[in-house]
């Protein structure tokens, strides 16, 4: 078949490897669509350390079931199928303290390693456990979406406690989580300001129904923040960006008794924030980690067709042109989500 293998930093080739095969407790899968991840660009660059190289990247495919393994006993032949990034041991103290699989001391960690490669290839062959039947409503490329929303639905649902119609909801950062985030506030009916510094992304957000958009590299956009919200700052931020600027402003704009949502990867460096200033808001801070039991929750969000999620894909490129796809990713200011159609 052919797979993307990441070797090394800069290092990205298309490669013919052999065909995998099933175990017994496997299943095979013939993967219809695969997202880029910034995860999977920042490990190809060399920014991101989170991958042992020589690996198969990519974490958020769809697929059809084309083979399973004798043991398998809740998937057939002909299913539509999307997979968990994280596999959780169940042995490690974590594990057994009921914790989610985020938490897992020993995960697998599919997409990051050799021994448990990642959908950027023709063939994929994974366990029972970490894989959800997709709705019949939705198209390849919705589904294929699936993970960076579940992140999204997660970190507002599952860890920020939801989000209603008289929210006021600041979001920093107009990525693909960021703009899933958006999608999911204007569902719910809440007031949404959404933060970017790029241009285009500034203008998709407000496309997608912002109520206002704002530049942070204009030197008073907290005050511009503060004004829409009529000074009263924001009931929720979801820091999706990762961002000095925008982790420093969260404490800025939360509302008083405010939620901060952080969902943007900032590992490995040390932020200047005022953060006693969350004491006197009486703010709640959540980290919000992967999207733990919430693929099959997104998928059936998804399966109401209540936003078009699909206006995030600003790219697709067949499996052959993967190099490309990922210079596009780092270069091109326009590229949101690509996809890879192996
Ligand atoms: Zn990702
Ligand atoms: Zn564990």
């Amino acid at each position: 078949m052919k797979a993307v293998v990441l070797r090394g930093v800069n290092d990205l080739r298309l490669e013919e490897l052999p065909d995998p095969e099933p175990t017994d407790k496997e299943v095979l899968i013939r993967i219809r669509a695969v997202g880029i991840c910034g995860t999977d660009v920042d490990m190809w660059e060399g920014t991101n350390k989170e991958g042992t190289f020589p690996f198969i990247p990519g974490h958020e495919w769809v697929g059809d079931v084309i083979k399973v393994g004798r043991k398998i006993k809740s998937l057939s032949v002909g299913d539509r199928v999307v997979g968990e990034c994280f596999l959780p041991c169940h042995i490690c103290p974590n594990c057994k303290d009921g914790m989610s699989p985020a938490m897992c001391i020993n995960p697998k960690y599919y997409g990051f390693a050799w021994e448990t490669p990642g959908g950027m290839a023709e063939y994929h062959v994974s366990e029972e456990e970490r894989l959800h039947k997709i709705p019949d409503t939705l198209t390849y490329e919705e589904a294929a979406l699936v993970e960076p929303i579940s992140v999204a639905y997660h970190g507002i649902w599952g860890v920020g406690g939801g989000v209603a119609p008289h929210d006021r909801v600041v979001i920093f950062g107009c990525g693909p989580i960021g703009l899933c985030a958006l999608l999911i506030c204007k569902v719910a009916g809440a007031f949404t300001v959404a933060v970017e510094p790029q241009p285009f992304r500034r203008k998709l957000a407000k496309d997608l129904g912002a109520d206002v958009v704002v530049d942070p590299s204009e030197e008073k956009f907290v005050m511009e923040i503060m004004d829409c919200t009529k000074n009263r700052g924001a009931t929720l931020v979801l820091e999706c960006s990762g961002s000095d600027v925008a982790l420093a402003a969260s404490v800025e704009v939360v509302a008083k008794e405010g939620r901060i949502v952080l969902i943007g990867h900032s590992v490995g460096r040390k932020v200047p924030i005022e953060i006693g200033k969350s004491i006197w808001q009486g703010a709640k801070i959540f980290g919000s980690c992967d999207s733990p039991f919430f693929i099959p929750k997104t998928l059936d969000f998804m399966a109401r067709k209540l936003a078009d999620f699909t206006k995030i894909i600003t790219y697709r490129f067949p499996l052959a042109q993967a190099l490309t796809a990922f210079e596009t990713a780092r270069d091109n200011p326009e590229a949101v989500k690509i996809l890879l159609i192996p």
